[in-house]
């Protein structure tokens, strides 16, 4: 099999692809100089829908509704639109060898391409239970979720066993989502997680007893402070019992797992210098983005790498321009990223900006009525760094990015709470 040549190779066809590819476009880009290499099937999609309107019982989400850019208001990339672009889209293929000295890239398939300049956008994959050990963790009816194929499996699983029983693990935001749209399915529904409170990295006890207040009262039951530690199936090998570590036992039709995820190095691992779990570029020619990349937080003069879809969209983007400067001969500023993120359910949605730091100010928590709206600012070193609010208009979520981005001093805790959003709204 010969080689074949681009000036350009995305190595994964997530969401930064996506919007990868668009940059490139943007910035002028010859039919045959980019390729994306891609273990889906399908071309980039906005991965989030995958929790939420994908699995809906009723008007669901399908491709080609989602593909990038839809997710941030832009053009939707169709396949037709790739090949009108001239970029190939290797789809259902894997890079399983990478070599940056030779700038070589082999597939599964066998097949090799040589690279001037390759995007490592590989994203990230669940962790699964079977990794901290757990027994019988690759039953039947046990599901974990990142691509549109595990989607597929449980949209299966879900039509299949009306009225089941199904026991969420884990108390993220992608395990908080999945329990609201298994309960929009009809499905019984019961979370475990380990922690005191759910989401336990972002929200503090004030916030969280709120959305499992709300959760509770949709239906879902809620079992805090232990983890699943095995499984009981049915002589078929499907699940029918999860077994906790504190000796309980949840009878199981559908179980779905979301204990976290991992980022995905395989094909550059030993190439790149690694930090933070992540790639932090360290080789001309070569740039890590989304997921994978860990990167300087300029705003905290810090290394971070980040988990979530506004920066995979805003690191690839970031990474095209640097790409394209650099061929000019010209370098541009320095990528300044103001951490964001959201999740969506039920009719809840929150929103996320800066750093989750310090002293925590909850506001509007006690009087939300039947729309929520409460929110939170998270004070480090006199300044006011974080800001979280549910249920905001698009001006409230954009006056908490401005306070989170400009850091503001912080004033008393009592005005703050006087204060709560108006405070953002008139800084
Ligand atoms: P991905 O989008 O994961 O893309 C990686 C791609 O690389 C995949 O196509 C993969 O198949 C491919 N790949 C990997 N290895 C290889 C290889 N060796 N060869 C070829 N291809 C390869 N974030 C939020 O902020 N808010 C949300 O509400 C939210 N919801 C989410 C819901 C779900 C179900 C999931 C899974 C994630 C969610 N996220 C959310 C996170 C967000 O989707 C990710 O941060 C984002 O997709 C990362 O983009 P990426 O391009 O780095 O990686």
């Amino acid at each position: 099999m010969g080689e074949k040549y681009y000036k350009y190779v995305i190595v994964g066809g997530g969401v930064a692809a996506g919007y990868a590819a668009r940059e490139f476009a943007n910035l002028g880009l010859q039919p045959g100089e980019l390729a994306i290499i891609s273990k889906e099937a399908v071309a980039p999609y906005e991965r989030p829908a995958l929790s939420k309107a994908y699995l809906f019982p009723e008007g669901a989400a399908r491709l080609p509704g989602f593909h990038v850019c839809v997710g941030s208001g832009g053009e939707r990339l169709l396949p037709e639109w790739y090949t009108k672009k001239g970029i190939d889209l290797i789809l259902g293929t894997e890079v399983v060898k990478a070599d940056v000295a030779s700038k070589t890239l082999t597939t599964a398939y066998g097949a090799v391409y040589k690279y001037g300049t390759t995007l490592v956008a590989t994203g990230s994959t669940f962790i699964k239970l079977s990794d901290f050990g757990v027994p019988d963790a690759d039953a039947h009816g046990i599901y974990y979720l990142r691509e549109i194929k595990e989607a597929d499996a449980l949209v299966q699983a879900i039509k299949t066993k009306k009225d089941a029983v199904a026991v969420v693990v884990g108390g993220g935001y992608i395990g908080l989502e999945l329990a609201a749209v298994l309960v929009l399915n009809k499905l019984k529904v019961t979370m475990v997680y380990p922690g005191p409170w759910c989401m336990p990295r972002l929200f503090t006890t004030h916030i969280a007893s709120f959305y499992e207040g709300y959760y509770k009262a949709k239906g879902v039951t809620i079992v805090k402070g232990t983890v699943a530690s095995g499984f009981e199936t049915d002589q078929h090998g499907h699940v029918k019992l999860v077994k906790l570590k504190d000796g309980r036992e949840l009878p199981a039709d559908i179980v779905v797992v979301g204990v976290g995820a991992r980022p995905v190095l395989a094909p550059f691992k030993g190439q790149l210098a690694e930090e933070k779990g992540g790639f932090k570029t360290n080789v001309p020619d070569v740039y890590a983005v989304g997921d994978v990349a860990t990167f300087p937080l300029k705003l905290y003069s810090d290394t971070r790498r980040v988990e979530h879809v506004d920066h995979s969209r805003k690191s690839a983007i970031h990474a095209v321009q640097a790409i394209k400067a650099a061929e000019a001969g010209n370098s541009i500023p320095e990528y300044d990223y103001l951490p964001y993120f959201y999740s969506r359910s039920f009719d809840l949605s929150w929103q996320f900006y800066g750093d989750n730091v310090g002293e925590d100010v909850v506001f509007g928590r006690d009087n939300t009525t039947t729309q929520p709206k409460f929110g939170a600012y998270w004070i480090k070193d006199g300044k006011i760094v974080g800001a979280f609010l549910e249920g905001g208009t698009p001006e409230e979520n954009k006056a908490l990015a401005k306070l989170a981005k400009e850091q503001p001093t912080a004033p008393s805790k009592e005005t703050l709470l006087a204060e709560g959003l108006n405070f953002a709204l008139m800084t």
